[in-house]
């Protein structure tokens, strides 16, 4: 499966497009182009549903695991995922995500985090570092006042019903083949049935952290890292 050729509408460096390109290796690979189903959520993540040639629908603000839930449910046979920013599912959706993992359900959820809210201007997400400036943070985000970012990947995986919940990064080679793995198998745990599986990608916005694709990879390597750690967060054992 190719992405559709429409011209690319993302900003220069950012992770969707790398995101994109790691899925539709993997449906390709897998064969799941035919049953895949994508449930976009609200923000630069609605732009999916120009590039990938299956069948996606855009979700009310924060509500896209309900709707997932919704198509898997009529459909059990499809490939059913969400894909959403750090602002539509940890913000406005993130009681629908929480009750989705606790129903456990059998979609697949995909949050690419970069930290703030790309798709409305730029402003703090519950993700946000500690000090850093946003459009509505100008003098960094206080923990004082607004407490400390949300580990998404940590929150899901205490929820008893979900099967798998990892978070990765696409910042370098190695990274990228963990997040490639990680992939497969959240969708194998719905395949199986299993559960909820939710991965978190870390990635980076380079117009709304004001500096270039280059130095947005530097601090992630050298400052979300120690705040946001790589790792599987649960894993139930996917049955063979
Ligand atoms: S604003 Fe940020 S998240 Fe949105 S397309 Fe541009 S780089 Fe990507």
């Amino acid at each position: 499966m190719t992405l559709n050729d429409v011209g690319w509408g993302y900003c220069p460096g950012c992770t969707h497009s790398q995101l994109h390109a790691l899925i539709a290796e993997l449906f390709d690979q897998q064969g799941w182009n035919e049953r895949a189903v994508g449930v976009a959520g609200f923000g630069c993540s609605s732009e999916m549903q120009r590039y990938f040639p299956f069948k996606v629908i855009q979700a009310p603000p924060g509500q896209a695991p309900s709707v997932a839930t919704g198509i898997k449910r009529s459909f059990p046979d499809k490939m059913v995922f969400t894909y959403q920013g750090d602002g539509d599912l940890a913000s406005r959706g993130l009681d629908v995500l929480m009750h989705a993992a606790a129903r456990g359900e059998s979609i697949t959820v995909l949050c690419l985090n970069n930290l703030v809210m790309a798709g409305s201007g730029g402003q703090m997400s519950p993700t946000t570092l500690t000090g850093q400036v946003t459009t509505s943070t100008r003098l960094g985000r206080s923990a004082a006042r607004s407490g400390k970012p949300v580990k998404l990947a940590e929150m899901v995986a205490k929820m008893p019903e979900v099967a798998f919940s990892q978070r990765v990064a696409l910042h370098e080679p190695q990274a990228v083949q963990r997040a490639k793995l990680a992939l497969r198998d959240a969708f194998l745990y719905q395949e199986n049935g299993q559960g909820l599986s939710f991965i978190e990608v870390l990635g980076w916005c380079p117009p709304y952290w004001d500096c270039t694709p280059l130095q947005a990879r530097e601090q992630l390597k050298h400052r979300i890292l120690k705040r946001f750690p790589l790792g599987i967060y649960q894993n139930v054992g996917l049955r063979k």
